[in-house]
């Protein structure tokens, strides 16, 4: 469905971005994946999907740039560019260091700002693109100790629906998803944390914390929200754009 379109997809070596990169690549998209990681795991990776990869530092603009430049040149486009490149820490904001402060809103929000500059024009001139932006139920929402987390990706949320306006005649769709806990590297590293700042046990963290704000009681799955963002980039989805859609087993209705 996919064939002849080229993605980049950040933040992709792990977790949601690695499974989005597999599904557009089964639906014969041309990748571009990036990401840190041991380097023959990610030359693997990019064997099995027939991707090259780059490993732009998300959080420098001059290794974006030079990362786009790059795709420009040996792939075109891209047609499709999923932000999903992220990070997080846990702590009160009294505490919360101010050099992580600024490594959250550079990956979490600035990429995505520099990513989606340097390839709208590429995407005008063809009259067809998608973007779409990993944000989270923490663009909707609130926890306490991710204030930084929080900033970000309401940030997201509000540069997605100001991108889709401005591209709205273009062809082009620009949209969020914005999953609940979906069981990650990113997810299982911040259970020591969030075990240290509120005196919990694992278990108590995994069930009373995480899982608790999310009525399933159940992870989301990376595949599950691989599978949205390939609707998303379909013909049929054209028409979906300025979207914020939650795949977070019902955590933000509640
Ligand atoms: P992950 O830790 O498994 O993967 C993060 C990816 O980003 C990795 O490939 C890593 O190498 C890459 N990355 C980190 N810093 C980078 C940098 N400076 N430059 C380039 N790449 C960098 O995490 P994940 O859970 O798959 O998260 C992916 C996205 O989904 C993030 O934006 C995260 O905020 C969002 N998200 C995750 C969850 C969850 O529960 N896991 C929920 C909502 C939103």
């Amino acid at each position: 469905l996919l064939e002849g379109k080229v993605a980049l997809v950040t933040g992709s070596t792990s977790g949601i971005g690695l499974a989005i990169a597999k599904a557009l690549a089964a639906e014969g998209a041309k990748l571009m994946i990036n990401g840190f990681g041991d380097p023959a795991e990610i030359e693997r990776e990019c064997a099995d999907l027939g991707a090259l990869h780059d490993g732009a530092d998300m959080s420098k603009a001059d290794e974006i740039e030079r990362m786009m430049r790059r795709f420009a040149d040996e792939l075109g486009g891209p047609d499709i560019l999923i932000n999903n490149a992220g990070i997080q820490h846990v702590s009160p904001v009294q505490d919360f260091p101010p050099e992580k402060w600024d490594a959250i809103m550079a990956i979490n929000l600035s990429a995505v700002f520099h990513t989606t500059r340097l390839a709208v024009p590429g995407m005008k001139a063809k009259n067809w693109g998608r973007i779409i932006n990993t944000a989270s139920a923490h663009s909707l929402i609130a926890s306490p100790d991710k204030s930084a987390y929080v900033a970000a990706k309401h940030g997201v949320a509000g540069f997605t629906k100001t991108v889709a306006l401005e591209t709205a005649q273009d062809g082009i769709t620009v949209n969020c998803i914005s999953p609940g806990y979906v069981w990650t590297p990113l997810v299982e590293k911040q259970i020591p944390d969030t075990m240290a700042a509120r005196n919990l046990t694992r278990e108590q963290v995994m069930n009373d914390v995480l899982l608790a704000a999310q009525p399933t009681k159940r992870f989301v799955t990376p595949e599950e929200v691989a599978a949205l963002a390939v609707f998303l980039c379909r013909d049929e989805a054209r028409s979906i754009t300025g979207a914020n859609l939650s795949v977070d087993g019902g955590w933000t209705a509640a």
